[in-house]
């Protein structure tokens, strides 16, 4: 069962029609409406501010256009970390195939010509509004971890790099929390792999549930080992010692623990410092160190420092 399950498919995609000749503009809306939330433009500033903070899901842009002009709004959408990969189909008057080969070089999804025809412009927009959902479906998926349904490694390593990315903007610490399971191999031996798996899936639902506010991440790190991603977070260690005691708390017997008779983690975490540029990898490398010392110093139980 996923406990991240990711809001894949808007209700309704929002397309944004980006175009200096109002009658287009509004023939386009027109023809979109039925199906699409439509948002409009003059100018390609005004498209770009809209982008900035609309959830859009495909861009029609005029190719001429006065001031920007389409392929200068293209190449801002695709530098853009949030917008690199929108589908943006160009409307043009010229049936030029330089321009249009310029555009598709430039990462234009598609072509529509003026004047425009509305059953091949609504079947193209369709068409592309399809192949984005089913890419940012893929993509969700790739980034799951299959057996507990957070995410997996890999988005863990690309959330890592985003946050320390924003720390350095914002001024924010960084919370980073490593997690293992204690005994978790005597776990397996005494009550099967299966069991094993239903603890891993339990252990995962509820660091799901530490990942609270927007820049959180909740990840499975690799077996049985956990990390939790917080940004800004100064009390990392009364957090982590609250789920800590959260596991222990559920009672999931574990007679073969040395520990305990119930399941029980470990945990070593960091916070990096503000504006810090360290290294993310010797970040991690601490907190697995400062893991290893919790182990050590009987389980259940976390250390954290500052880096
Ligand atoms: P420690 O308290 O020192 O962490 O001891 P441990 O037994 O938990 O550590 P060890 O690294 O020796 O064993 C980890 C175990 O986790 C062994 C491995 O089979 C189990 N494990 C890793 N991934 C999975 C999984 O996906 N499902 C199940 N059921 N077990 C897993
Ligand atoms: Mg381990
Ligand atoms: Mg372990």
């Amino acid at each position: 069962m996923n406990v991240a399950a990711f809001p894949v498919t808007p209700p309704v995609a929002t397309v944004l029609v980006v175009d200096d000749d109002r009658l287009n503009r509004v023939a386009l809306a027109e023809l979109l409406q039925p199906d699409c939330r439509v948002l409009m433009a003059r100018d390609g500033a005004s498209g770009l501010e809209i982008l900035s903070r609309e959830a859009v899901s495909l861009v029609l842009l005029d190719v001429s256009m006065p001031g920007m002009d389409g392929y200068d709004v293209l190449r801002a959408i695709r530098a853009a970390e949030d917008t690199s990969n929108l589908p943006v189909i160009f409307i043009t008057g010229m049936s030029d195939a330089a321009d249009e080969e310029r555009g598709l070089l430039l990462g234009a999804a598609d072509f529509v010509h003026k004047p425009i025809r509305p059953a091949i412009v609504r079947a193209r927009v369709m068409a592309h509004l399809r192949l984005a959902r089913q890419r940012n479906e893929l993509e969700a998926l790739a980034s799951l971890d299959g057996l507990t349904g957070i995410a997996n490694r890999r988005s863990f390593d690309e959330a890592m790099e985003r946050a320390i990315r924003q720390t350095m903007r914002t001024g924010d610490v960084l919370g980073i929390a490593l997690f293992d399971v204690d005994h978790f191999k005597q776990y397996n031996d005494h009550y099967g792999h299966g069991a094993g798996d239903e603890a891993l899936r339990d252990v995962a639902a509820r660091l799901h549930g530490f990942a609270r506010r927007g820049g959180d991440l909740a990840a499975r790190y690799g077996g049985e080992e956990f990390v939790l991603l917080l940004p800004g977070c100064a009390n990392l260690e009364e957090v982590m010692d609250t789920f800590r005691q959260n596991i222990s708390d559920a009672r999931i017997p574990h007679e073969r623990s040395a520990t305990s008779n119930w399941l029980t983690v470990s945990g070593g975490g960091v916070v990096l410092p503000a504006m810090s540029p360290a290294q993310s990898r010797e970040a991690l490398a601490l907190a697995d160190q400062l893991l290893y010392r919790a182990k050590a110093a009987g389980r259940n139980r976390v250390l954290v420092e500052r880096a």
